[in-house]
């Protein structure tokens, strides 16, 4: 049988042999366990069967080896698992350590999720923060993921995830996307010189061909040539992409714009050719700032996400 000795020098003598799902064994010290959780001290209350030919009590948990590693590592006074702890792993981690009611791991989990940068997988970290009630951290990735696309198939660290903290996620996403069409809103300038700067920046145009753009229900937010409600179209494509204002103001989409609208015959006799480029650009850039500055007055309540979890970590 394959063993692994998670005490140190300073604990030679362990007592216990802690037997993995994945059938590794590891030594322990139950005094330890027992004070890291309460769980364990019920558990080692009652005696535990010995295996033929090992005199220590050996005791079956359901979490595998890598779990295990990990969590009793983070109790031992004088080791610290090594970091960056993958996050699949820190999810069993987190896991058991609700299930064994063991406040050590518990901040180890929150150490690793404030302290090690998981960039590129924020949904994932989300699911993590949600179940152990990282308030901060669990804020900190639902912005982030506006960076990315809303994916087809979630991480699975959602499997775990509550109903409700799925529900906000998602809401929060939706009132940030709406935040595309809200920016032509006089309302959503700082200044009436801003909404005037923006207003003058919409191109205009009496001879090319005009759209409208907004609900379709109600008064459209505006009336304008028809390349620039397309540009508005294609932008708010990229923007439910990435939800940011950069998204807004990418080279590949202005570009897009104008490639268009110097092919157009219609145009041969207005200056929208001429004049519509920088119009574009200069709208494009004033846009991304309002974009932003709506971005950040959304609310994603901390209390919003409490539910996953009964133990609180400071
Ligand atoms: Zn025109």
């Amino acid at each position: 049988m394959a063993t692994s000795n998670a005490s140190s020098q300073l604990w030679d003598d362990p007592d216990t042999i802690i037997r993995t799902s994945d059938g590794m064994s590891i030594r322990v010290h139950m005094k330890l366990l027992a004070m890291a959780s309460p769980v364990f001290n019920d558990m080692f209350g009652i005696p535990q069967p010995t295996k033929e030919g090992d005199q220590l009590p050996v005791v079956d948990l359901a979490e595998d080896s890598k779990t295990l590693e990990v969590l009793i590592d983070a109790i031992y006074p004088d080791r610290y698992p090594s970091t960056p702890v993958e996050l699949s792993t820190l999810n069993k981690v987190a896991a058991a350590a609700q299930k064994y009611v063991m406040r050590s791991v518990q901040a180890f989990v929150a150490h690793c999720l404030r302290t090690t940068s998981y960039a590129d997988s924020p949904l994932r970290v989300y699911a993590i923060a949600c179940r152990c009630g990282l308030d901060d951290v669990a804020v900190q990735c639902a912005r982030s993921s506006l960076l990315e696309p809303w994916p087809d198939t979630l991480p699975p660290e959602f499997e775990d995830l509550s109903a409700n903290s799925y529900h906000k996620l998602l809401s929060f996403r939706r009132r940030c996307e709406a935040v595309f069409d809200s920016q032509l809103d006089s309302e959503s300038c700082e200044s009436y010189e801003e909404f005037a700067y923006l207003s003058s920046r919409l191109p205009k145009c009496s001879k090319c061909p005009q759209s409208s753009y907004g609900p379709l229900t109600g008064p459209p937010a505006l009336i304008a040539p028809s390349w620039f409600v397309a540009h508005l179209h294609l932008a708010k494509q990229e923007f439910l992409q990435r939800v940011d204002g950069s998204a807004v103001m990418s080279p590949e989409l202005v570009n897009k714009t104008i490639r268009e609208l110097r092919k157009g015959e219609a145009y041969v006799r207005c200056d929208c050719d001429t004049v519509g480029p920088m119009k574009l650009l200069e709208f494009s850039h004033l846009s991304a700032r309002i974009l932003d500055r709506l971005l950040r007055k959304v609310p994603f309540e901390v209390d919003e996400i409490r539910g996953d979890s009964d133990s609180m970590i400071d």
